[in-house]
């Protein structure tokens, strides 16, 4: 996940509450994109750091955990930046301007000169941070699939040029699709920072009940005894994602006949919301307090990293006859 600062309800849907569950299945590492976010956010690198700090909390606060699961930070396992220059070297450009998110965020991102190097060749980083923990499953969205095609094709390439000790080095990773409930943000698009109609894992309860308040509703409810249709209104939609079945029931009932307004329903939707936001922001509280703590889980968990990341660069270096050893066999 790149470090874009403090997470929204969209972030958690979409990535981490799956994340979560897949603790439990899988060996899994999760790192903090930091390198990444320079992809697009070069020219000023003063937040970087903090936004990745937020990002931590977040991950701790939503039950990511480091007895189970290996958080890090990109930047502290130097490693992916060896990688990735050494899969540059194989990447045929064409294979990279084919990427569907090149052309459409070089279209997208206004403001910011996007032609970079680093920019083009943001899919080899990925390629390489999967790669480097030998990945054989990458949880993705739909929009991301490509980039594990990518992987895949990469992690081909090199297996036909360079073998470790007769022996395939990477295996070929697969995207494990997560759900992704549809998710609208308090003005009915996409929830996203960009468009600042985020409900943030962070917001207080009356930051959330006043952000529900203003919320867009099924436009056909102009006046109270208008009937209206959950499945068309964005409150509805939150309502299918965070609320039980009985509240569900009544909202269905309630707003198809009229029976209830929009207000009551809002709040009860703001009720759910309150209700798992509310631990979170307990657990981060912890971690607020007292940072080191955070930062201490984020470096046990890099220096872990690394420890994966110089195992497998040693199989990349003598695959590719660069070993650091004298004899190139790894074994002096
Ligand atoms: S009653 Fe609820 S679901 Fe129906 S339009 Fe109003 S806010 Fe939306």
């Amino acid at each position: 996940m790149r470090s874009t600062g403090k997470l929204h309800l969209g972030n958690y849907v979409g990535a981490l509450q799956n994340w979560v569950g897949m603790q439990d299945s899988y060996e899994c590492y999760f790192f903090i994109a930091d390198w990444h976010a320079l992809t697009t956010d070069y020219a000023d690198t003063s937040q970087v750091k903090q936004n990745s700090m937020e990002v931590l909390l977040d991950w701790l606060s939503a039950g990511l955990d480091p007895e189970r699961s290996t958080l890090f930070i990109q930047s502290h396992v130097p490693q992916h930046a060896e990688l990735h220059l050494l899969l540059s070297m194989i990447t045929p450009l064409g294979w990279l301007e084919r990427v569907p998110t090149y052309k459409e965020q070089q279209e997208n991102i206004t403001g910011k000169d996007l032609s970079t190097y680093g920019f083009l060749g943001y899919p080899v980083l990925m390629s390489a941070d999967i790669m480097m923990y030998k990945g054989e499953f990458v949880p993705v969205g739909e929009d991301q699939v490509p980039h594990v095609e990518l992987t895949r094709e990469i992690a081909r390439r090199f297996n036909q040029f360079y073998k470790f000790q007769d022996h395939a080095v990477f295996p070929e990773p697969q995207s494990l699709l997560t759900p992704e409930p549809k998710l609208p943000g308090t003005d009915g698009r996409k929830m996203s920072k960009s468009y600042g109609n985020t409900i943030m894992l962070t917001d207080p309860e009356p930051v959330v009940r006043q952000k529900l308040k203003t919320m867009v509703t099924d436009p056909a409810r102009v006046r109270r005894t208008d009937p209206g249709n959950p499945d068309v209104c964005p409150v509805g939609d939150l309502h299918k994602i965070f609320s039980d079945k009985g509240t569900n029931d009544k909202v269905n009932v309630g707003c198809r006949s009229a029976g209830i307004g929009c207000i009551e329903c809002k709040s009860w939707a703001a009720d759910s919301l309150v209700k798992i936001l509310n631990p979170m922001q307990q657990r981060r509280k912890k971690y607020e307090d007292n940072p080191r703590l955070a930062w201490d889980i984020l470096e046990a968990g890099s220096a872990k990293a690394r420890q994966v990341a110089s195992t497998t660069m040693n199989e990349v270096r003598e695959a590719m006859g660069m070993s650091l050893d004298y004899a190139g066999d790894g074994k002096t």
